[in-house]
């Protein structure tokens, strides 16, 4: 028995490698074609975005069957125009984008875009109409570089470089000793939430969509890091069809309509005047955040 002790440690200290390696990949998939499960059908057609029109046309959805999350969602995006999705955690923000993006199909209604339900088309042609900035970017263990041109991989040098540039990272690049070629990720340079954020922002003028979204980082960032970044999503969007999921009410005054979810519910839309006008839900949410913005400056 004493014999066997040995190589059965050795097998148990396999399966344990296998399995971190096989949970990395499922990571990794998880990143990159979160659902599996969702294939082309047989007659899918490539998605013509000429004029990116996205419609969501009474969308109900709920990742377990049991628990529905989203009940009768009903707007569009206009091409050109950036509608804001603002509502309390867990109100189903950003299941709007992953439905989007198709990392899962609806339930019921459905979504379009320039008039093709999007569980019609490929989903190699909607992913590559769609760039997503996401709330928490994940980088892989490779070089900045690497990183960046992620967004597009027959990228050139200078391409890159003009992203960085746009996306206002490329001086803190360049600072760094080894410059593009530095490392990040897990066992290289740590970067900071906007930084990250950055690098996501490059990668996605670097893929140049047609459809772009910016799911806002929940994480709080000083008011210039999040003067920076609004000035960046307003111009990246500009021209663009745009669907914003912020969780800061300063990220959307400037949105050509701004939803109002609540419970997976959109309950108010309008622009930021038309909602203040109407003092409901989002005028409340605009007083409270007005009132918590004072009391930080006053404690900075
Ligand atoms: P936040 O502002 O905190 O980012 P949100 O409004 O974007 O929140 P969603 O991420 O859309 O909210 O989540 C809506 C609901 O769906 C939440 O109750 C959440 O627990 C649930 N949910 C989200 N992702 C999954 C998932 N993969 N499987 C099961 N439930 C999920």
């Amino acid at each position: 028995l004493l014999q066997l002790a040995a190589p059965l440690n050795f097998l148990g200290m396999v399966y344990r490698e296998v399995k971190q390696a096989l949970t990395n990949m499922e990571r990794l998939f998880g990143l990159l074609d979160e659902s599996l499960d969702i294939r082309d059908r047989a007659d899918a057609v490539p998605l013509a975005t000429r004029n990116p029109w996205v419609r969501f046309e009474h969308v109900g959805f709920g990742y377990d069957a049991r628990r529905q999350i989203l009940h009768d969602v009903d707007f569009e995006i206009r091409p050109g125009h950036t509608v804001a999705v603002v509502g309390h955690s867990g109100s189903g923000k950003s299941t709007l984008s992953r439905l989007l993006f198709r990392f899962y199909d609806v339930d019921s209604g459905r979504i379009t875009i320039d008039g093709i339900d999007v569980r019609d088309a490929t989903q190699q042609s909607v992913r590559a109409a769609i760039g997503i900035v996401p709330q928490d970017t994940v980088l892989f263990n490779d070089t900045i570089f690497y990183n960046i041109r992620y967004g597009r991989p027959d990228a050139t040098r200078e391409d890159v470089i003009a992203a960085a540039r746009a996306a206002h990272i490329h001086a803190f690049i360049e600072s760094l000793p080894d410059g593009y070629e530095s490392d990040v990720g897990e066992r290289g340079l740590k970067l900071s939430g906007g930084e990250k954020q950055r690098v996501a922002i490059a990668r996605a003028l670097l893929k140049n969509p047609a459809i772009l979204v910016f799911d806002e980082a929940t994480s709080a960032l000083d008011s210039k890091s999040e003067q920076a970044i609004q000035a960046e999503i307003d111009r990246i969007a500009q021209d663009r069809t745009a669907l914003v999921i912020a969780h800061r009410l300063s990220t959307v005054m400037n949105a050509d309509s701004i939803l109002v979810l609540d419970g997976g519910r959109i309950v108010e839309r309008g622009t930021h005047a038309q909602l203040l006008r109407a003092n409901g839900p989002y005028a409340q949410m605009w007083r409270l955040q007005q009132q918590e913005d004072e009391e930080r400056v006053a404690t900075d």
